[in-house]
């Protein structure tokens, strides 16, 4: 935990916080803090600044904050997922909350297996804790939005011209004739894959949306690395 993330209820005056909780153990355990220690806090969804330890138990921890500098920029990037396994889709919140992407969309795929989109992962509470945790990673404050489409067909069909239009908009898929681009500075739209693939049919509709096949080159990653992997090409 690189930044102590705050949030509305932590408030019990107007600079200061009681802290209870897993961020009260990791003080404890972690930081071997102690009352006096200056902390990097931030406020989530807003400003970053320190944090002194005023009292600190193992019951709580109070601190006095300032918070007076704003978060990095995110990245002009709207991520497309297939749905993935529920163990990688907690690890890939995390990692695009560190990395700084700005929207995740998760849609359904042929190749998406049915019970995925039942793990308890995916309940708001639990997307917000593993994006929180990514962000503390980072230092950043400001959740990334998420965004359902379990039908393919409608929301490509109806949703994603509008979304594709005037940004690059790239379609990750193995085999592509193109090469991904990089250091692309520009707002992007980037379709990822489930485990197995995009299968042609949705190849042809996310063509057919404004979305341009790109590869990686010739070794097929793992969706969490391939998020990452591609990430770190385009920005
Ligand atoms: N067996 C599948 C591989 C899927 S890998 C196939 O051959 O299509 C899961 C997803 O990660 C892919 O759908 C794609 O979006 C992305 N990906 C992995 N490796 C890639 C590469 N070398 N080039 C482009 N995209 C890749």
């Amino acid at each position: 935990m690189n930044l102590l993330l705050l949030d509305t209820h932590d408030f019990i005056a107007e600079d200061q916080v009681l802290l209870r909780g897993r961020r009260l153990q990791h003080l404890h355990d972690v930081h071997q803090a102690s009352v006096g220690d200056l902390l990097r806090v931030g406020q989530i969804d807003g400003l970053m600044g320190s944090g002194q330890l005023l009292e600190l138990s193992a019951d709580q921890a109070r601190l006095q904050v300032q918070l007076d500098q704003p978060p990095p920029a995110k990245l002009p990037l709207t991520l497309l997922l297939a749905m993935p396994r529920p163990k990688m889709f907690r690890r890939i919140l995390q990692h695009c909350a560190s990395l700084g992407v700005a929207e995740i969309i998760l849609i359904n795929s042929y190749r998406v297996e049915k019970s995925f989109w039942q793990t308890p992962f995916l309940q708001p509470d639990s997307i917000r804790e593993n994006l929180l945790l990514g962000l503390e990673q980072a230092r950043d404050t400001r959740l990334p939005s998420v965004r359902i489409e379990k039908r393919f067909k409608p929301f490509v069909e109806d949703h994603l011209p509008a979304l594709s239009n005037e940004v690059l908009s790239l379609l990750a898929h193995p085999g592509s004739a193109t090469a991904c681009p990089r250091d692309v500075q520009r707002p992007t739209l980037l379709a990822i894959g489930p485990e197995g693939g995009w299968i042609p049919y949705e190849v042809d509709k996310l063509q057919a949306a404004g979305l341009q096949p790109v590869h990686l080159g010739e070794r097929i990653l793992r969706v969490e690395t391939a998020v990452t992997a591609l990430i770190g090409r385009l920005f």
